[in-house]
């Protein structure tokens, strides 16, 4: 049988009702009302999570750990009832959220749990005390990290769990010993409840403080902004758009005490390709390009939205390989009505810009996306700053240079991004050598020969970025130094034996 929501809030492991509703708006199946978000749930929410904190950071890694583990099971437990919630709200495919998603969110919350059970996260530093130093003494200094406070975590709306309720931000900051309100997004709040009573199940499992995590449904902009202005709250976790993204940002800085707000926003993730892989390979780069913008309906924060490429033969089999593909995708559902539309506009504008020529161009009907190819010299995109902006769904813009001092200088022009990718051969060396110091300032990831969308979970990622990619020098949302965000460093200057706590004694 299909999940019914109860359309509630989830604050401190109690289900919370509320006077005003919203209705869902799911790309298929029945609409579900839910309660919406009010700014005196927000503080109820996070006077829970104050109460909780002192007992959650001082849990030890072994226990915050098998509640992560716990977290996994549990949504796992609940992946028939997610599964067909997710696809109605969202339009993604079975196998995306089955077999992708929610299996990538579980082992998110599993390797969180390895990485506070090796506690490099601790960055513990000890300088022993010198008593006899002369002419002064030197302290005994220790330092490790310690959890910033209470969290709040934005749901993203184009993963519905693996940057949602219990996606990468949530798992970073319980993992770092933070209890966390989740905003759900309003694209999928029957995703978001279950992934809350996951969480909540998991607490009451391991024993957890309750406030360790509490959810709230949107439903009104005023929630997010009571929320990030909430003098309880230490930090904020968010992904979504340029605009609402720095919305939230200057509520942060502008409140009496600033606090951090960690916010992963647009990006374009530009390629470059190198004369010689050009050459080779123009056509199989276009066919794989192709391949690459349309997974998940282009909204991937990582769709590789421009390919900069030297005029030649290998640039017209790159162009036309990839107006074939696209020709022949089918329509994908988009994520919310909103995003349907801003799409369309995105792609209109783009049609109507002097000096750019469309290549595929299609005739999206309702709340569906396919895909468009457009074209350009540099000298246009040096003139046309508005090429530069995301346009969130498949839509591809090929830039054409001269030379590779051109190409030199659309580098140059970029602004930050989450990735650029360079396409290259071995002849390619030299121009990928003078490439290189100008694409590495202004991208969190580098990538050689191959696609962006793919964004593994590991050691060693970066999600992240120069602005406007993210908000913070840095950071990344995505891989285990993305618990960082949430811990600060504290120095204990001559601590005695008899108080110290057990992560800084090693
Ligand atoms: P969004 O509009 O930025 O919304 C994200 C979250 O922030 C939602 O919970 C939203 O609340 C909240 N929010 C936005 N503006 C706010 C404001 N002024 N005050 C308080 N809360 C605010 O992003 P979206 O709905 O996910 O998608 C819209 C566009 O964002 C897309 O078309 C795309 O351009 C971009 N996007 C980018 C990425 C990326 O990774 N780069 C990912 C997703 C979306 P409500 O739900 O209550 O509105």
């Amino acid at each position: 049988m299909t999940y019914r929501p109860h359309g509630k809030h989830l604050i401190a492991g109690e289900r919370v009702g509320s006077d005003k509703t919203f209705a869902s708006a799911p790309a298929d199946g029945p609409s579900h009302d839910f309660c919406a978000g009010t700014p005196a749930l927000v503080d109820r929410a996070a006077e829970a999570a104050e109460a909780a904190f002192d007992a959650y950071a001082a849990t030890p890694r072994e226990d915050r750990a098998a509640f992560l583990e716990a977290i996994a099971e549990e949504l796992e437990a609940r992946v028939d009832d997610i599964t067909p919630t997710a696809m109605a709200e969202t339009g993604l495919p079975e196998p995306r959220i089955r077999s992708v998603e929610l299996p990538r969110t579980a082992n998110q919350m599993r390797l969180f749990a390895r990485h506070i059970r090796d506690d490099a996260h601790l960055d513990r530093r000890h300088d022993e005390g010198l008593p006899d130093r002369t002419p002064m003494p030197r302290p005994d200094l220790r330092m490790i990290q310690r959890p910033i406070g209470p969290v709040a975590v934005f749901g993203a709306s184009n993963f519905p769990l693996a940057f949602s309720v219990p996606g990468g931000d949530t798992a970073a900051a319980l993992a770092a010993g933070c209890p966390v309100i989740a905003k759900g997004h309003d694209a999928h709040p029957g995703t978001g409840e279950l992934a809350a009573e996951a969480i909540a199940a998991a607490i009451a499992r391991t024993g957890m403080p309750a406030g360790t995590f509490s959810f709230l449904q949107g439903g009104d902009l005023g929630v997010g902004q009571a929320l990030v202005r909430h003098p309880l709250v230490k930090a904020v976790g968010f992904t979504g758009s340029l605009n609402g993204g720095r919305a939230l940002y200057d509520l942060c800085a502008q409140r009496d005490e600033p606090i951090p707000f960690f916010g992963e926003l647009g990006s374009i993730n530009p390629m470059f390709l190198l004369p010689a892989a050009t050459e080779a390979r123009g056509a199989e780069i276009g066919t794989a390009w192709a391949g690459s913008l349309c997974m998940g309906a282009g909204q991937f924060c990582t769709n590789p939205g421009i390919a900069v490429v030297i005029d030649g033969a290998g640039a017209d089999a790159l162009r036309d390989a990839a107006a074939q593909a696209l020709h022949e995708m089918a329509p994908q559902t988009m994520l919310t009505d909103g995003i349907a539309a801003a799409f369309k506009g995105g792609a209109a504008r783009m049609a109507e810009e002097r000096g750019v020529t469309p290549l595929v161009t299609t005739e999206p009907a309702e709340r569906s996306a396919t895909p468009f190819l457009f074209e350009t010299d540099a000298e246009t995109w040096f003139a046309r700053e508005t090429l530069a902006e995301e346009v969130f769904g498949p839509l591809g813009l090929i830039v054409r240079c001269r030379d590779a001092g051109e190409m030199e200088r659309v580098a140059r022009s970029l602004k930050g991004q989450l990735t650029v990718t360079l396409h290259m051969d071995d002849a390619d060396a030299a121009a990928a050598r003078a490439l290189l110091p100008i694409v590495e300032r202004k991208a969190g990831r580098v990538l050689f020969n191959g696609f962006p969308t793919g964004v593994e979970v590991a050691e060693a990622m970066v999600h992240g970025g120069p602005y406007p990619a993210s908000t913070n020098f840095g950071a990344t949302s995505v891989g285990t130094l993305s618990i960082r965000r949430f811990l600060r460093p504290v120095c204990f200057q001559n601590i005695p034996e008899s108080v110290m706590p057990a992560d800084l004694a090693g």
